[in-house]
């Protein structure tokens, strides 16, 4: 059991876990790349047995990223493989920049997240907590589970994205649908497969109202039966979060029978067995 403070931020985690492909070196405001800024992922990472991260700033955010910056770090650090990567979303105001940028540095970039944070309301995200759970009160759930996937095969199918993050975001609040979303979700899942895309287990979900893994049980094993890849992520807007739950995490795919992870460079997957799993 891992100790709350200080202290036991930069502890090891008992995980064979050694990879988190979704961080937020910059949080919410844009904070350009610098060494100071992203050494203490670095060192945290390096603590928590990981050796290989991505960082996926929010593509509003882009204007910070800096892939000399991150040519440094490399240099400074051999023994983590770095990569620069983006969560690219569907925001009306700022996705449409945010595209035009993955597709402009698409060479330099290894891995682009695709998210989901909008549904109608372009002012909010619907994942803001609390206050997005106003964007569910008095709908109907089921039609907002729809709409939601609905958008997740559009962003897969922009061919910008390698993987899709916390596939069923939209349970964040804890709505859950009345009908069963088992077609809704294999019609999503044979998408991206079809895409070729990679989908990520999201520890994320453990520290939200719902209180559950991103994605859910069935999701994954509709995503296993498919023969989707799967990545491991944080969702880290701090780098004290990198890696967080990835004990819990280890415990669940080692239920599930997943014993490999898929990593990328240049926007090419590959697989790796997770010894211990
Ligand atoms: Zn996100
Ligand atoms: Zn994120």
């Amino acid at each position: 059991m891992r100790e709350k403070g200080s202290a036991s931020r930069l502890s090891s985690i008992n995980s064979p876990l050694f990879s988190d492909y979704h961080c937020h070196p910059q949080g919410h405001r844009v904070q350009p790349y610098t060494h100071s800024l992203l050494q203490p992922w670095i060192d945290s990472a390096r603590a928590r047995g990981l050796s290989d991260i991505a960082f996926t700033d929010h593509d509003r955010y882009h204007a910070g990223i800096d892939f000399d910056e991150l040519d440094k770090l490399r240099a400074a650090n051999p023994d983590i493989k770095i990569r620069a990567g983006i969560e690219l979303d569907n925001d009306p105001e700022t996705s449409a920049a945010g595209s035009d940028w993955v597709e402009k540095n698409w060479e330099r970039l290894d891995f682009v997240l695709g998210s989901i944070h909008y549904l109608d309301r372009p002012d909010q995200m619907f994942d803001s907590v609390p206050a997005g759970a106003e964007q569910f009160a008095g709908r109907e759930i089921d039609e907002i589970y729809a709409d939601y996937f609905r958008r997740i095969r559009e962003i897969a199918a922009t061919g910008l994205v390698d993987c899709l993050s916390h596939l069923d975001l939209i349970k964040i609040h804890g709505h859950r649908p009345n009908a069963p979303v088992r077609d809704l979700v294999s019609e999503t899942l044979d998408a991206i497969s079809a895409y070729g895309l990679a989908i990520e287990l999201s520890t994320a979900g453990w520290r939200k109202p719902v209180n559950e893994l991103y994605p859910s049980d069935e999701i994954i094993r509709l995503a296993i039966a498919k023969g989707i890849r799967f990545t491991t992520a944080s969702d880290a807007h701090s780098h004290v979060q990198l890696a967080e739950n990835y004990d819990r995490l280890a415990q669940k795919m080692a239920e599930f029978g997943i014993k490999e992870v898929c990593v990328f460079k240049r926007h090419k997957p590959r697989v790796c067995a997770v010894f211990g799993l």
